[in-house]
């Protein structure tokens, strides 16, 4: 994705308050995020770790999603879980259910979808072997990384998109 600014970011949220977009905490490593590797950008809130931020675009235009980690760590240390949008296995909690508000009515209602992510938001950097599951990564795959590429936009997109209910 093309690098974006602190100001991009807080202004793209479409699932939570605009006072809870200002006061977000940013990536630790924003400064030197590698933004040619990332097909969106994904982090955890330095300062409160059970909230989780999301970040892509669609249409020509940044979205934003805020995500609550609602689990993670009670897995057991062994099994395996997998990442819905890049499809890495990790072991050991590398992998959490985030849910985030639905936009507009539906999350007024308290309705929220659900996903299974990796624990650090990193898809961009497993799906291109920049960065390694702890324990995991096992599956072998006959997919070149542009496929992966492909389909973790793919999966990205339908969650995007039912997060805003379309
Ligand atoms: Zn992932």
């Amino acid at each position: 994705m093309r690098p974006i600014t602190e100001r991009d970011i807080r202004t793209s949220f479409v699932n939570c308050s605009k006072g809870e977009a200002t006061r977000l905490g940013l990536p630790r490593d924003f400064a030197d995020l590698p933004w040619d590797d990332l097909d969106f950008l994904g982090w955890r809130d330095p300062g409160a770790p059970e909230r989780a931020y999301l970040v892509a675009e669609r249409d020509g235009r940044l979205v934003g999603i805020a995500l609550r980690v609602t689990s993670g760590a009670s897995r057991s240390f062994t099994a395996r879980s997998m990442c819905s949008l890049c499809l890495t296995t990790h072991t050991g909690g590398g992998v959490a259910l985030m849910t985030a508000r639905r936009t507009g009515e539906a999350g007024r209602q308290g309705n929220t979808v659900g996903q299974y992510l990796c624990a650090d938001l990193a898809c961009s950097l497993y799906v291109r072997g920049r960065k390694d599951a702890a324990g995991g990564a096992a599956v072998e795959e006959s997919l070149g990384v542009a496929e992966k590429v492909t389909r973790t936009e793919d999966n990205l997109r339908t969650f995007l998109d039912k997060v805003r209910g379309s």
